[in-house]
Protein backbone atom coordinates (compact mmCIF):
# COMPACT_ATOMS: atom_id res chain seq x y z
CA UNK A 1 0.00 0.00 0.00
CA UNK A 2 2.63 2.25 -1.07
CA UNK A 3 1.16 3.17 -4.03
CA UNK A 4 0.52 6.83 -4.64
CA UNK A 5 -2.87 8.14 -5.75
CA UNK A 6 -3.27 11.56 -6.74
CA UNK A 7 -6.76 11.50 -4.70
CA UNK A 8 -7.62 9.37 -1.64
CA UNK A 9 -11.54 9.93 -1.20
CA UNK A 10 -12.47 8.12 2.57
CA UNK A 11 -15.94 6.90 3.15
CA UNK A 12 -18.18 5.07 0.64
CA UNK A 13 -21.42 6.40 1.49
CA UNK A 14 -23.47 8.87 -0.69
CA UNK A 15 -20.94 11.82 -0.89
CA UNK A 16 -17.69 9.60 -1.08
CA UNK A 17 -18.79 7.69 -3.94
CA UNK A 18 -20.26 10.59 -5.90
CA UNK A 19 -16.52 12.48 -5.35
CA UNK A 20 -14.59 9.42 -5.98
CA UNK A 21 -16.87 9.34 -9.56
CA UNK A 22 -16.27 12.96 -10.12
CA UNK A 23 -12.82 13.01 -9.61
CA UNK A 24 -12.20 9.81 -11.73
CA UNK A 25 -13.79 11.48 -15.02
CA UNK A 26 -11.80 14.19 -14.54
CA UNK A 27 -8.95 11.76 -15.11
CA UNK A 28 -7.52 11.66 -11.69
CA UNK A 29 -5.85 8.43 -10.46
CA UNK A 30 -8.46 8.34 -7.31
CA UNK A 31 -8.86 5.50 -4.60
CA UNK A 32 -12.19 5.02 -2.77
CA UNK A 33 -11.33 3.16 0.66
CA UNK A 34 -14.41 2.19 3.30
CA UNK A 35 -14.09 0.22 5.93
CA UNK A 36 -17.25 -2.09 4.70
CA UNK A 37 -17.66 -5.23 2.28
CA UNK A 38 -19.89 -4.59 -0.63
CA UNK A 39 -22.45 -6.19 0.12
CA UNK A 40 -22.90 -3.44 3.39
CA UNK A 41 -21.40 -0.46 1.13
CA UNK A 42 -22.71 2.97 2.20
CA UNK A 43 -23.69 1.22 5.68
CA UNK A 44 -23.08 4.05 8.07
CA UNK A 45 -23.10 2.14 11.38
CA UNK A 46 -23.75 -1.22 12.86
CA UNK A 47 -27.25 -0.58 13.00
CA UNK A 48 -27.51 -0.43 8.75
CA UNK A 49 -28.09 2.50 6.86
CA UNK A 50 -30.15 4.71 9.23
CA UNK A 51 -31.81 7.07 8.08
CA UNK A 52 -35.58 8.45 7.00
CA UNK A 53 -34.70 8.00 3.24
CA UNK A 54 -36.51 10.86 2.16
CA UNK A 55 -35.13 13.34 -1.03
CA UNK A 56 -36.40 16.17 -2.95
CA UNK A 57 -36.26 15.63 -6.59
CA UNK A 58 -34.60 18.57 -7.18
CA UNK A 59 -31.26 17.00 -5.64
CA UNK A 60 -32.06 13.66 -7.78
CA UNK A 61 -32.34 15.60 -10.93
CA UNK A 62 -28.94 17.63 -9.89
CA UNK A 63 -26.97 14.51 -10.08
CA UNK A 64 -28.28 13.47 -13.01
CA UNK A 65 -26.95 16.83 -14.84
CA UNK A 66 -24.08 17.53 -12.68
CA UNK A 67 -22.79 14.34 -13.11
CA UNK A 68 -24.72 12.21 -14.99
CA UNK A 69 -26.11 9.91 -12.54
CA UNK A 70 -29.54 9.19 -13.60
CA UNK A 71 -31.50 7.21 -10.70
CA UNK A 72 -34.58 4.87 -11.16
CA UNK A 73 -36.55 2.28 -9.44
CA UNK A 74 -35.96 0.19 -7.59
CA UNK A 75 -33.67 2.86 -6.15
CA UNK A 76 -36.04 5.70 -5.92
CA UNK A 77 -38.52 3.13 -3.94
CA UNK A 78 -41.83 5.44 -3.49
CA UNK A 79 -42.57 8.60 -4.85
CA UNK A 80 -44.25 11.55 -2.68
CA UNK A 81 -45.84 14.52 -3.50
CA UNK A 82 -43.98 16.89 -0.51
CA UNK A 83 -43.28 17.02 3.15
CA UNK A 84 -45.87 17.99 5.03
CA UNK A 85 -45.37 19.82 8.60
CA UNK A 86 -48.07 19.31 11.23
CA UNK A 87 -48.73 21.48 14.19
CA UNK A 88 -48.76 20.10 17.57
CA UNK A 89 -52.05 20.01 17.82
CA UNK A 90 -52.45 19.11 14.47
CA UNK A 91 -54.94 21.49 13.12
CA UNK A 92 -52.45 23.06 11.33
CA UNK A 93 -50.59 21.64 7.91
CA UNK A 94 -47.90 23.10 5.85
CA UNK A 95 -47.18 21.60 2.73
CA UNK A 96 -43.01 22.03 2.64
CA UNK A 97 -40.94 21.12 -0.81
CA UNK A 98 -41.75 19.50 -3.50
CA UNK A 99 -42.10 16.02 -4.94
CA UNK A 100 -39.71 13.78 -3.76
CA UNK A 101 -39.03 10.29 -3.17
CA UNK A 102 -37.90 7.55 -0.21
CA UNK A 103 -35.29 5.96 -1.03
CA UNK A 104 -33.97 2.42 -1.00
CA UNK A 105 -30.85 3.60 0.90
CA UNK A 106 -28.82 -0.24 1.02
CA UNK A 107 -29.34 -0.56 -2.98
CA UNK A 108 -28.45 3.09 -3.79
CA UNK A 109 -25.53 2.52 -1.59
CA UNK A 110 -24.42 -0.35 -4.24
CA UNK A 111 -25.48 1.87 -7.54
CA UNK A 112 -23.04 4.19 -6.01
CA UNK A 113 -20.53 2.45 -5.46
CA UNK A 114 -20.79 0.88 -8.85
CA UNK A 115 -21.04 3.89 -10.61
CA UNK A 116 -17.67 5.38 -8.83
CA UNK A 117 -15.90 2.84 -10.02
CA UNK A 118 -16.93 2.25 -13.86
CA UNK A 119 -16.08 6.36 -13.88
CA UNK A 120 -12.82 5.01 -12.75
CA UNK A 121 -11.90 4.71 -9.29
CA UNK A 122 -10.46 2.11 -7.83
CA UNK A 123 -12.82 0.29 -4.57
CA UNK A 124 -11.05 -0.93 -1.61
CA UNK A 125 -13.51 -2.11 0.91
CA UNK A 126 -12.46 -3.58 4.27
CA UNK A 127 -10.09 -0.67 5.02
CA UNK A 128 -10.64 1.15 8.44
CA UNK A 129 -9.59 5.02 8.28
CA UNK A 130 -8.23 6.00 11.73
CA UNK A 131 -6.64 9.53 10.18
CA UNK A 132 -4.99 11.74 8.51
CA UNK A 133 -1.36 11.44 7.78
CA UNK A 134 0.16 15.26 8.26
CA UNK A 135 3.25 16.60 6.85
CA UNK A 136 3.96 20.22 7.99
CA UNK A 137 0.42 20.78 8.80
CA UNK A 138 -0.70 19.03 5.21
CA UNK A 139 -2.96 16.40 4.43
CA UNK A 140 -1.13 13.58 2.48
CA UNK A 141 -2.77 10.63 3.11
CA UNK A 142 -4.70 8.60 5.70
CA UNK A 143 -3.84 5.46 7.85
CA UNK A 144 -6.22 2.78 9.31
CA UNK A 145 -6.14 -1.02 9.60
CA UNK A 146 -7.14 -3.60 7.12
CA UNK A 147 -9.73 -6.72 7.40
CA UNK A 148 -6.94 -8.44 9.69
CA UNK A 149 -6.26 -5.60 12.03
CA UNK A 150 -3.06 -4.84 10.20
CA UNK A 151 -1.91 -1.16 9.97
CA UNK A 152 -1.70 0.57 6.23
CA UNK A 153 -0.94 3.96 5.02
CA UNK A 154 -1.58 5.22 2.05
CA UNK A 155 -0.36 8.24 0.50
CA UNK A 156 -2.34 11.12 -1.94
CA UNK A 157 -1.93 14.57 -3.21
CA UNK A 158 -5.28 14.95 -1.83
CA UNK A 159 -7.46 13.37 0.68
CA UNK A 160 -11.48 13.74 0.24
CA UNK A 161 -13.43 13.19 3.51
CA UNK A 162 -16.90 11.63 3.35
CA UNK A 163 -16.69 9.48 6.56
CA UNK A 164 -19.71 10.93 7.71
CA UNK A 165 -20.62 12.94 11.66
CA UNK A 166 -17.93 10.86 13.10
CA UNK A 167 -15.20 11.45 10.85
CA UNK A 168 -12.20 9.98 12.36
CA UNK A 169 -10.43 12.55 9.34
CA UNK A 170 -11.68 15.68 10.56
CA UNK A 171 -11.49 15.34 14.06
CA UNK A 172 -7.61 14.53 13.90
CA UNK A 173 -6.84 17.46 11.73
CA UNK A 174 -4.73 19.96 13.50
CA UNK A 175 -7.01 22.74 15.21
CA UNK A 176 -7.25 25.28 12.38
CA UNK A 177 -9.66 27.89 11.78
CA UNK A 178 -11.17 26.58 8.65
CA UNK A 179 -12.66 23.30 10.10
CA UNK A 180 -13.73 22.66 13.73
CA UNK A 181 -12.69 19.13 14.91
CA UNK A 182 -15.68 18.35 16.64
CA UNK A 183 -19.53 19.52 16.52
CA UNK A 184 -20.90 21.45 19.39
CA UNK A 185 -23.88 18.76 21.00
CA UNK A 186 -26.30 21.64 20.80
CA UNK A 187 -26.26 21.18 17.25
CA UNK A 188 -26.83 17.61 16.98
CA UNK A 189 -30.01 16.03 16.88
CA UNK A 190 -29.98 12.39 18.08
CA UNK A 191 -32.19 10.15 15.83
CA UNK A 192 -33.44 6.73 15.60
CA UNK A 193 -36.01 5.33 13.40
CA UNK A 194 -38.01 1.66 12.53
CA UNK A 195 -38.92 0.59 9.56
CA UNK A 196 -41.80 -1.54 10.33
CA UNK A 197 -44.15 -3.59 8.20
CA UNK A 198 -47.28 -3.20 9.89
CA UNK A 199 -51.52 -3.13 9.44
CA UNK A 200 -53.20 0.41 9.21
CA UNK A 201 -55.72 0.74 11.86
CA UNK A 202 -58.02 2.96 9.30
CA UNK A 203 -57.03 6.35 7.58
CA UNK A 204 -55.91 9.68 8.51
CA UNK A 205 -53.28 11.41 6.61
CA UNK A 206 -52.24 13.32 9.53
CA UNK A 207 -50.71 10.24 10.92
CA UNK A 208 -49.69 8.39 7.92
CA UNK A 209 -50.02 9.94 4.17
CA UNK A 210 -49.47 7.44 1.52
CA UNK A 211 -48.43 10.20 -0.62
CA UNK A 212 -46.82 12.67 1.55
CA UNK A 213 -44.11 12.43 4.31
CA UNK A 214 -45.19 13.38 6.97
CA UNK A 215 -43.50 15.48 10.22
CA UNK A 216 -44.97 15.95 13.64
CA UNK A 217 -43.65 18.86 15.55
CA UNK A 218 -44.06 18.40 19.02
CA UNK A 219 -41.93 19.45 21.94
CA UNK A 220 -42.96 16.78 24.50
CA UNK A 221 -43.16 13.33 22.44
CA UNK A 222 -39.63 15.12 20.13
CA UNK A 223 -38.07 17.95 22.06
CA UNK A 224 -35.94 19.95 20.17
CA UNK A 225 -37.02 17.79 16.97
CA UNK A 226 -39.48 16.45 15.15
CA UNK A 227 -41.06 12.69 14.58
CA UNK A 228 -41.21 11.37 11.32
CA UNK A 229 -43.92 9.37 9.53
CA UNK A 230 -42.42 8.70 5.80
CA UNK A 231 -44.12 5.59 3.66
CA UNK A 232 -42.39 3.22 2.20
CA UNK A 233 -43.15 0.47 -0.50
CA UNK A 234 -45.07 -2.62 0.01
CA UNK A 235 -47.27 -0.75 2.69
CA UNK A 236 -44.40 -0.09 4.88
CA UNK A 237 -43.48 3.03 7.22
CA UNK A 238 -39.96 4.67 8.42
CA UNK A 239 -41.07 5.78 11.65
CA UNK A 240 -38.65 8.01 13.95
CA UNK A 241 -37.64 10.90 15.73
CA UNK A 242 -34.70 13.41 16.27
CA UNK A 243 -34.68 15.25 19.39
CA UNK A 244 -31.84 17.69 21.01
CA UNK A 245 -29.95 16.90 24.27
CA UNK A 246 -30.61 20.22 25.74
CA UNK A 247 -34.23 20.08 25.32
CA UNK A 248 -34.61 16.19 26.41
CA UNK A 249 -33.20 17.23 30.01
CA UNK A 250 -35.29 20.26 30.36
CA UNK A 251 -38.40 18.34 28.87
CA UNK A 252 -37.78 15.79 31.48
CA UNK A 253 -36.59 17.92 34.35
CA UNK A 254 -39.96 19.96 34.07
CA UNK A 255 -42.45 16.32 34.03
CA UNK A 256 -40.06 14.74 36.23
CA UNK A 257 -39.42 12.03 33.51
CA UNK A 258 -36.50 10.19 32.86
CA UNK A 259 -37.17 9.44 28.51
CA UNK A 260 -34.40 8.24 26.45
CA UNK A 261 -34.39 8.63 23.16
CA UNK A 262 -35.02 4.68 22.55
CA UNK A 263 -38.39 5.26 24.90
CA UNK A 264 -39.43 8.38 22.89
CA UNK A 265 -39.12 6.90 20.01
CA UNK A 266 -41.26 3.92 21.26
CA UNK A 267 -44.22 6.12 22.89
CA UNK A 268 -44.36 8.20 19.39
CA UNK A 269 -45.10 4.74 17.44
CA UNK A 270 -47.44 4.32 20.34
CA UNK A 271 -48.91 7.48 19.73
CA UNK A 272 -49.51 7.10 16.60
CA UNK A 273 -53.35 5.27 16.19
CA UNK A 274 -52.63 4.43 12.66
CA UNK A 275 -49.38 2.24 12.71
CA UNK A 276 -50.60 -0.93 14.51
CA UNK A 277 -49.14 -4.44 14.13
CA UNK A 278 -46.35 -3.14 13.98
CA UNK A 279 -43.49 -5.96 12.42
CA UNK A 280 -40.01 -4.94 12.13
CA UNK A 281 -38.50 -5.34 8.30
CA UNK A 282 -35.74 -7.29 8.50
CA UNK A 283 -34.76 -6.44 4.63
CA UNK A 284 -30.62 -5.70 4.69
CA UNK A 285 -31.01 -6.23 8.46
CA UNK A 286 -32.19 -2.54 8.42
CA UNK A 287 -35.03 -2.19 10.30
CA UNK A 288 -33.80 -0.55 13.28
CA UNK A 289 -31.17 2.02 14.07
CA UNK A 290 -29.98 4.99 15.88
CA UNK A 291 -27.81 7.92 14.98
CA UNK A 292 -26.80 11.15 15.25
CA UNK A 293 -27.33 13.90 12.48
CA UNK A 294 -26.08 17.86 12.75
CA UNK A 295 -28.23 20.85 12.34
CA UNK A 296 -26.42 23.46 11.98
CA UNK A 297 -24.50 25.54 8.94
CA UNK A 298 -21.86 23.45 7.12
CA UNK A 299 -18.76 24.70 8.32
CA UNK A 300 -17.03 27.65 7.08
CA UNK A 301 -14.87 26.38 5.09
CA UNK A 302 -14.88 22.94 3.57
CA UNK A 303 -10.96 22.98 2.68
CA UNK A 304 -8.01 22.84 4.75
CA UNK A 305 -4.58 21.86 2.80
CA UNK A 306 -4.43 19.15 1.43
CA UNK A 307 -8.13 18.32 2.29
CA UNK A 308 -11.60 18.60 1.30
CA UNK A 309 -15.15 17.38 2.94
CA UNK A 310 -18.39 16.45 2.24
CA UNK A 311 -21.62 15.29 3.48
CA UNK A 312 -22.15 14.59 6.96
CA UNK A 313 -18.51 15.04 7.83
CA UNK A 314 -18.88 18.79 7.13
CA UNK A 315 -22.56 19.24 9.04
CA UNK A 316 -23.97 19.38 5.90
CA UNK A 317 -27.96 18.40 6.63
CA UNK A 318 -30.72 21.29 6.63
CA UNK A 319 -30.77 22.84 9.88
CA UNK A 320 -34.31 22.77 10.25
CA UNK A 321 -35.32 19.38 8.26
CA UNK A 322 -31.98 17.58 8.91
CA UNK A 323 -32.09 16.57 5.02
CA UNK A 324 -28.39 15.53 4.51
CA UNK A 325 -29.06 13.13 1.20
CA UNK A 326 -29.84 16.43 -0.76
CA UNK A 327 -26.10 18.20 0.08
CA UNK A 328 -23.76 15.37 0.21
CA UNK A 329 -24.73 14.50 -3.20
CA UNK A 330 -24.61 18.25 -4.08
CA UNK A 331 -21.09 18.50 -2.27
CA UNK A 332 -19.90 15.34 -3.69
CA UNK A 333 -20.56 16.17 -7.31
CA UNK A 334 -19.44 19.48 -7.13
CA UNK A 335 -15.84 18.77 -4.75
CA UNK A 336 -14.90 15.45 -6.88
CA UNK A 337 -15.16 17.85 -10.06
CA UNK A 338 -12.98 20.42 -8.83
CA UNK A 339 -10.52 17.63 -7.14
CA UNK A 340 -9.79 16.91 -10.54
CA UNK A 341 -9.38 20.39 -11.70
CA UNK A 342 -6.74 21.02 -9.00
CA UNK A 343 -4.79 17.68 -9.85
CA UNK A 344 -5.00 18.31 -13.86
CA UNK A 345 -3.70 22.51 -12.62
CA UNK A 346 -1.06 20.90 -10.89
CA UNK A 347 -2.03 23.09 -8.03
CA UNK A 348 -3.32 21.61 -4.71
CA UNK A 349 -3.08 24.85 -2.57
CA UNK A 350 -5.73 26.51 -0.27
CA UNK A 351 -6.47 28.78 -3.17
CA UNK A 352 -7.33 26.64 -5.45
CA UNK A 353 -9.16 24.17 -3.19
CA UNK A 354 -11.37 27.58 -2.40
CA UNK A 355 -13.03 27.15 -5.70
CA UNK A 356 -15.16 24.46 -3.28
CA UNK A 357 -16.16 26.50 -0.79
CA UNK A 358 -17.46 28.81 -3.24
CA UNK A 359 -19.14 26.90 -5.35
CA UNK A 360 -20.84 24.81 -2.50
CA UNK A 361 -22.25 28.04 -1.09
CA UNK A 362 -23.52 29.74 -4.61
CA UNK A 363 -25.16 25.79 -5.35
CA UNK A 364 -26.55 25.05 -1.70
CA UNK A 365 -24.70 26.56 1.24
CA UNK A 366 -25.76 30.07 1.43
CA UNK A 367 -28.92 29.44 3.14
CA UNK A 368 -28.31 27.05 5.67
CA UNK A 369 -26.60 29.78 8.73
CA UNK A 370 -30.06 31.34 8.09
CA UNK A 371 -32.03 28.19 8.38
CA UNK A 372 -29.74 27.93 11.50
CA UNK A 373 -30.74 30.99 13.15
CA UNK A 374 -34.72 29.78 12.32
CA UNK A 375 -34.12 26.30 14.11
CA UNK A 376 -32.78 27.93 17.29
CA UNK A 377 -35.33 30.08 17.15
CA UNK A 378 -37.98 27.04 16.88
CA UNK A 379 -36.27 25.16 19.64
CA UNK A 380 -37.46 27.87 21.96
CA UNK A 381 -40.96 27.15 21.33
CA UNK A 382 -43.28 25.00 22.99
CA UNK A 383 -45.96 23.42 21.86
CA UNK A 384 -48.91 25.70 22.39
CA UNK A 385 -46.47 28.65 21.34
CA UNK A 386 -45.98 26.33 18.01
CA UNK A 387 -49.61 25.65 17.48
CA UNK A 388 -50.45 29.69 17.92
CA UNK A 389 -47.52 30.56 16.13
CA UNK A 390 -48.59 28.39 12.74
CA UNK A 391 -51.86 29.75 13.37
CA UNK A 392 -51.41 33.32 13.80
CA UNK A 393 -48.06 34.36 13.24
CA UNK A 394 -47.16 32.67 9.61
CA UNK A 395 -49.21 32.03 6.39
CA UNK A 396 -48.31 28.49 5.07
CA UNK A 397 -46.60 30.64 1.96
CA UNK A 398 -44.26 32.56 4.68
CA UNK A 399 -43.29 29.13 6.13
CA UNK A 400 -42.85 27.80 2.63
CA UNK A 401 -39.99 30.44 1.66
CA UNK A 402 -38.23 30.32 5.44
CA UNK A 403 -38.13 26.62 4.74
CA UNK A 404 -35.95 27.36 1.52
CA UNK A 405 -34.12 30.00 3.40
CA UNK A 406 -35.68 32.56 1.68
CA UNK A 407 -36.98 35.80 4.08
CA UNK A 408 -40.93 36.30 3.36
CA UNK A 409 -42.28 40.06 4.07
CA UNK A 410 -43.47 39.86 7.93
CA UNK A 411 -42.59 43.07 9.18
CA UNK A 412 -44.74 44.95 12.31
CA UNK A 413 -46.85 46.95 9.85
CA UNK A 414 -47.82 43.78 7.90
CA UNK A 415 -49.15 41.88 10.56
CA UNK A 416 -51.43 44.47 11.70
CA UNK A 417 -53.98 41.69 10.54
CA UNK A 418 -52.97 39.22 12.66
CA UNK A 419 -54.26 40.57 15.92
CA UNK A 420 -52.09 38.49 18.57
CA UNK A 421 -53.46 38.17 22.23
CA UNK A 422 -51.65 36.64 24.79
CA UNK A 423 -48.26 38.09 26.63
CA UNK A 424 -46.23 35.38 25.91
CA UNK A 425 -47.33 34.86 22.63
CA UNK A 426 -46.50 38.49 21.71
CA UNK A 427 -42.97 37.93 22.82
CA UNK A 428 -43.00 34.90 20.47
CA UNK A 429 -44.44 36.95 17.50
CA UNK A 430 -41.21 39.42 18.47
CA UNK A 431 -38.81 36.75 18.61
CA UNK A 432 -39.87 35.52 15.06
CA UNK A 433 -39.50 39.34 13.26
CA UNK A 434 -35.70 39.25 14.95
CA UNK A 435 -35.33 35.42 13.71
CA UNK A 436 -36.19 36.77 10.53
CA UNK A 437 -34.22 39.89 10.39
CA UNK A 438 -31.76 38.35 11.31
CA UNK A 439 -31.80 35.02 8.58
CA UNK A 440 -31.78 38.16 6.49
CA UNK A 441 -28.42 39.25 7.82
CA UNK A 442 -26.95 35.61 7.69
CA UNK A 443 -28.35 35.38 3.65
CA UNK A 444 -26.59 38.63 2.46
CA UNK A 445 -23.32 37.99 4.77
CA UNK A 446 -23.22 33.95 2.79
CA UNK A 447 -23.90 36.20 -0.44
CA UNK A 448 -20.31 37.66 0.25
CA UNK A 449 -18.74 34.71 0.94
CA UNK A 450 -14.81 35.21 1.22
CA UNK A 451 -13.65 35.10 -2.49
CA UNK A 452 -10.64 33.13 -0.88
CA UNK A 453 -8.82 32.42 2.14
CA UNK A 454 -6.89 35.85 2.67
CA UNK A 455 -10.33 37.67 3.96
CA UNK A 456 -11.57 34.73 5.73
CA UNK A 457 -10.87 35.36 9.01
CA UNK A 458 -13.33 38.77 9.63
CA UNK A 459 -16.38 37.37 7.49
CA UNK A 460 -15.99 34.41 10.22
CA UNK A 461 -15.80 36.52 13.25
CA UNK A 462 -19.00 38.42 11.83
CA UNK A 463 -20.54 35.09 10.94
CA UNK A 464 -19.46 33.92 15.08
CA UNK A 465 -20.56 37.19 16.41
CA UNK A 466 -24.18 36.91 14.46
CA UNK A 467 -24.96 33.17 15.85
CA UNK A 468 -23.49 33.78 19.38
CA UNK A 469 -25.94 36.68 19.79
CA UNK A 470 -28.95 34.26 18.91
CA UNK A 471 -27.83 30.92 20.75
CA UNK A 472 -27.76 33.80 23.59
CA UNK A 473 -31.20 34.81 23.01
CA UNK A 474 -32.76 31.99 22.58
CA UNK A 475 -31.91 28.98 24.86
CA UNK A 476 -34.11 25.44 24.53
CA UNK A 477 -37.61 25.67 26.00
CA UNK A 478 -39.49 22.66 25.17
CA UNK A 479 -42.20 22.82 27.87
C1 LIG B 1 -32.07 8.71 11.71
C2 LIG B 1 -31.67 9.58 10.57
C3 LIG B 1 -32.64 9.98 9.66
C4 LIG B 1 -32.27 10.75 8.55
N1 LIG B 1 -33.24 11.05 7.65
C5 LIG B 1 -32.92 11.72 6.53
C6 LIG B 1 -33.89 11.93 5.52
O1 LIG B 1 -35.04 11.47 5.58
N2 LIG B 1 -33.52 12.67 4.42
C7 LIG B 1 -32.26 13.16 4.29
O2 LIG B 1 -32.00 13.84 3.29
N3 LIG B 1 -31.31 12.92 5.22
C8 LIG B 1 -31.59 12.20 6.31
N4 LIG B 1 -30.61 11.91 7.23
C9 LIG B 1 -29.23 12.34 6.95
C10 LIG B 1 -28.58 11.46 5.85
O3 LIG B 1 -28.78 10.11 6.16
C11 LIG B 1 -27.08 11.79 5.74
O4 LIG B 1 -26.99 13.18 5.58
C12 LIG B 1 -26.36 11.10 4.58
O5 LIG B 1 -26.31 9.71 4.73
C13 LIG B 1 -24.91 11.63 4.49
O6 LIG B 1 -24.18 10.93 3.52
P1 LIG B 1 -22.60 10.88 3.60
O7 LIG B 1 -22.17 10.12 2.39
O8 LIG B 1 -22.05 12.23 3.79
O9 LIG B 1 -22.22 10.06 4.92
P2 LIG B 1 -22.64 8.61 5.40
O10 LIG B 1 -23.93 8.19 4.81
O11 LIG B 1 -22.53 8.62 6.87
O12 LIG B 1 -21.49 7.65 4.79
C14 LIG B 1 -20.23 7.52 5.41
C15 LIG B 1 -19.48 6.34 4.79
O13 LIG B 1 -18.19 6.30 5.40
C16 LIG B 1 -17.91 4.98 5.90
N5 LIG B 1 -17.08 5.15 7.10
C17 LIG B 1 -17.39 5.85 8.22
N6 LIG B 1 -16.36 5.85 9.08
C18 LIG B 1 -15.38 5.10 8.50
C19 LIG B 1 -14.05 4.76 8.88
N7 LIG B 1 -13.53 5.15 10.05
N8 LIG B 1 -13.29 4.03 8.02
C20 LIG B 1 -13.79 3.64 6.82
N9 LIG B 1 -15.04 3.92 6.40
C21 LIG B 1 -15.83 4.65 7.23
C22 LIG B 1 -19.28 4.38 6.20
O14 LIG B 1 -19.19 2.96 6.13
C23 LIG B 1 -20.12 4.98 5.06
O15 LIG B 1 -20.01 4.19 3.89
C24 LIG B 1 -30.93 11.16 8.36
C25 LIG B 1 -29.96 10.79 9.28
C26 LIG B 1 -30.31 10.00 10.37
C27 LIG B 1 -29.25 9.57 11.31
Amino acid sequence: MDQQYDIIVAGSGISGCLAAAGAAMGGAKVLLLDRNDYSQAGKKTNWGWVCGDAVAKTHIDFINKEIGLKLTEPVLDVAVEGVQVLSPDLTRKFQFEGAGFSLDRPKLAKVLVDFAVKSGAEYLPHHEVEGPILENEVVVGVYGRDEKGAQYKVKARLVIDGLGVASTIRRKLPHNKYIENMVSTDDIESTGRYIYNFDPAGEDVKYYDKKNALIHLNQQLAPGGYGWVFPKSSGRVNIGIGVEKKSLEVRNAKLNKKDTLHMLIDQYVEWNPLIKNVRIDETDANGKGYWSVTVRRQFDSLVFPGYMGTGDSMAMPNPISAGGIGPAMTSGAIAGKIAADAISANDTSMEFLWKYNFRYNEVYGNKTAGLEVFRIYLQSLNNDLINYGMTKFLTEEEAVEISYGNIPKITIASTFNKVLSGISNINAFKNLLFTVKRMKEMNELYTRYPSSPASFDAWKKTVNENMHEVKEKFKPNPI
